[in-house]
């Protein structure tokens, strides 16, 4: 990654925009008021050839006198501010020419003089012994006898040079000075633009595992800031949340896993006692072997709910007909409540397919049969059935067990909660059973329901969005009274 300060980079782009702005906006200046006095210059010229020609009409009218030997003011101009005025005759001659400009003469714009029909002609500017001048040339009225043809008159561009020169002299200073004004005004800005982020950082860098709970102080404005600070305080709001599922997640996988793990030592120390008789062995082996297994089925469904959680299992989805894993699971069922005593029963319907994995599903409506077969006393009844209605399909586990106190209810789909009734019972159990559950109908965007009464029995419903192409294959759907178990 560049390392370059984003103080540095909105100074840097303040400044250059504000250099080029200032830059475009002095030549304007500058090249307008040049305009304008140029535009000036250009009137003084015609008017001064105005008067130079009715100057020069007023003295043919003395035909007497000597050409030009009295002059006024408007032929022989005062040297200041220079003006320069010049006759010639039709052939280009000089017959006349002011005495401020000595012995040399204005230059002859031959152009000009080509055409009188052209009126008033003003040449480009021009240098007359280094002094910067703008010349007209004008033909005067033709009168009998004399041979006076052109007028010329210039003016001195002195000024205006000066003029000039003081303009670029002035945006040359100013224009750096103005950039270094505008450089330090936007470091200034900058810092104080960007000096909340530096909070914003020194916080997040504060924030560890340990203090997970800490949050950055919000802005009270909802500016763009405000906006980052708020998503940030929602991101360690969920990894706050996160960690600690994790942290309560491992003490109790530790919690879970300590009680096997001290039976299997006991029992191999038992084992191992000298003088322990075959049978004590036999017998202490037995129950390790047992324990192992409970921790493999725990281990085995840890990694499941991981998974889910994760959505690593999301991916073998397929188009899944639920009638097989309904006949599968009330097999297994049977064999559980008539270990029991328990009555059986499994209803189905075909054509019920959903979107998922065969695996996951199986293991949903297993774990839901095995908790109603184990939490209902002999002589009791278990109801697996499977229905549809409208696009959704119903899996429902219904049972006379020993019912969940309203209280418990919120609680039973958390991982490792063992209701008390539950925890008193002989049979085994973990309290993965329905977070597994849970999780495994979320995957399936399906949801659970769950009625009970406790000493009455207890009702799981999960609901599944039927897969769209079920629906189409068969409309009309049968329905099946498949299994029948009776107690044994
Ligand atoms: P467990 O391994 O304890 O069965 P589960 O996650 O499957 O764990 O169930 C959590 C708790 O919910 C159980 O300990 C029990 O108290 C209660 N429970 C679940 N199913 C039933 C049921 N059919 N009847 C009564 N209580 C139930």
């Amino acid at each position: 990654m560049k390392s370059r300060s984003l103080r540095f980079e909105l100074t840097f782009w303040y400044s250059t925009v504000m250099a080029v702005t200032l830059l475009v906006m002095g030549v304007a200046v500058e090249q307008v008021a040049y305009n304008r006095i140029s535009a000036s210059i250009d009137n003084s010229l015609r008017q001064a050839a105005f008067t130079v020609i009715s100057e020069v009409g007023v003295l043919r009218s003395k035909p007497d006198a000597e050409p030009f030997g009295e002059t006024s003011t408007v032929l022989n101009p005062p040297p200041w501010p220079p003006r320069y005025v010049q006759i010639l005759s039709a052939s280009g001659e000089v017959l006349y020419r002011s005495a401020n400009l000595g012995q040399y003469p204005l230059p002859i714009d031959s152009a000009a003089l080509r055409d009188r029909g052209r009126g008033m002609v003003i040449s480009p500017d021009m240098r007359l012994h280094g002094e910067p001048i703008r010349m007209i040339t004008f033909p005067l009225p033709e009168y009998n006898g004399s041979d006076a043809a052109w007028g010329q008159v210039a003016l001195s561009l002195h000024d205006l040079d000066r003029a000039r020169k003081k303009n670029q002299l002035a945006l040359a200073i100013i224009l750096p000075a103005a950039i270094g004004i505008s450089a330090v005004a936007g470091w200034w800005l900058a810092r104080r633009a960007l000096r909340p982020i530096d909070g914003v950082i020194r916080t997040a860098q504060r924030i560890r595992a340990a203090n997970l709970n800490e949050r950055i102080a919000p802005r009270e404005v909802d500016d763009e800031l405000g906006r980052l600070i708020s998503t940030l305080n929602e991101l360690l709001e969920r990894l706050e949340l996160n960690f600690r599922q994790v942290s309560r997640f491992s003490a109790d996988v530790s919690h879970e896993l300590r009680t096997p793990l001290t039976i299997i030592q006991g029992e191999a120390e038992v084992a191992l006692r000298e003088g322990a008789s075959r049978e004590e062995m036999q017998l202490a082996l037995e129950v390790a072997l047992d324990e192992a297994q409970r921790m493999s089925k725990l281990v085995k469904n840890l990694l499941m709910l991981a998974r889910l959680e994760t959505g690593q299992e999301r991916p073998h989805f397929v188009e899944t007909p639920l009638a097989p894993i309904i006949e599968d699971v009330s097999e297994e069922g049977l064999a559980l409540a008539r270990a029991k005593g328990v009555t059986f029963s499994a209803h189905t319907v075909e054509n019920a397919s959903v979107w998922g994995d065969a695996v996951l599903l199986h293991q949903l409506a297993f774990n839901l049969v095995d908790n109603a077969v184990k939490y209902t006393p002999a002589g009791g009844t278990v109801e697996l059935s499977l229905s549809r209605n409208g696009s959704s399909v119903r899996l429902s586990v219904k049972d006379t067990g020993v019912g969940i106190d309203e209280a418990e209810l919120g609680r039973i789909f958390d991982r490792f909660y063992r209701g008390d009734s539950a925890r008193n019972h002989t049979e085994g159990g973990s309290g993965l059973g329905l977070a597994l559950v849970a999780q495994i109908a979320e995957a399936h965007k399906g949801t659970i329901q769950v009625t009970s009464k406790p000493g009455e029995g207890s009702v799981f419903t999960v609901t599944f969005p039927l897969s769209s192409q079920a629906g189409k294959a068969r409309p009309d759907m049968a329905e099946v009274s498949m299994i029948e178990g009776i107690r044994s």
